[in-house]
């Protein structure tokens, strides 16, 4: 009977808030999760890590920082699906879509990609914490889970920390995004990443400055290797 009961409570919840796709807000079926099958099967994938080595992206931090390898899973432009759901999972609270898709993205690298095999450990880019406290949770690190998970890699937390809150980096240029992040990052824990092959995980990747200033801080913490993984990169 209690169960009964529950059963019809959860189809009322079902009914009221059905589970819309992340990315163009149709219903979903009850075989689809988070995500409907026309938007997934249309996600703009870059193929990058068939490529790892691609010098268009590794061009963003040549003479910076040694990356070795650098993937990201769909390309991000203006008005299509892909905005929609990394808006979703940024501000929406849309975490645990995060985690599927990252998921989906790990399972493919995992099977079509022999660079990610050297990674030790994940470690996602960390928000400040006030901008934490203010958005409740990372959308970073609910993609380091995903990926690390499909990818059977542990996910290194509280290693790296973000010093300070700066003004949004969106309308800035490359260098003043430089300026607000160079020296926005310390690593706490360096024993955990020492001699490690540490890969940066991040939402969108854009002009990279970000994950520059955050690569440099492990590679002087004395890690190994860094690569990058990302669910988009910003254009195509
Ligand atoms: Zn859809």
């Amino acid at each position: 009977m209690f169960q009964f009961i529950q059963h019809c409570i959860s189809d009322f919840i079902d009914l009221l808030f059905p589970d819309l796709c992340v990315g163009c807000d149709q219903l979903l079926n009850t075989s689809e999760k988070y995500i409907c099958s026309h938007c997934r099967m249309n996600l703009p994938e870059t193929g990058h890590h068939r490529e790892p080595y691609d010098q268009i992206l590794l061009n963003k931090f040549a003479g910076k920082v040694p990356i070795q390898f650098i993937a990201s899973y769909v390309y991000f432009t203006k008005g299509s699906s892909v905005q929609k759901i990394i808006h979703q999972i940024k501000y929406k609270g849309q975490k645990e879509a995060a985690k599927e898709i990252a998921r989906w993205y790990g399972y493919l690298l995992k099977s079509e990609s022999k660079a990610v095999e050297a990674i030790d450990v994940v470690i996602s880019v960390p928000l400040h914490k006030s901008r934490l406290q203010q958005r409740g949770y990372n959308q970073a690190d609910w993609i380091a889970e995903g990926l690390a998970e499909a990818l059977e890699i542990p996910v290194c937390k509280d290693v790296v920390i973000r010093n300070q809150f700066k003004e949004s980096q969106t309308n800035k240029n490359r260098l003043e995004r430089w300026e607000n992040v160079k020296s926005a990052f310390s690593v706490l824990n360096s024993e955990s990443v020492l001699d490690k092959h540490v890969a940066i995980v991040d939402d969108v990747l854009t002009t990279g400055a970000t994950i520059e200033a955050c690569a440099t801080e492990l590679l002087k913490a004395g890690c190994r290797s860094v690569s990058v993984l990302t669910l988009a990169v910003a254009g195509r």
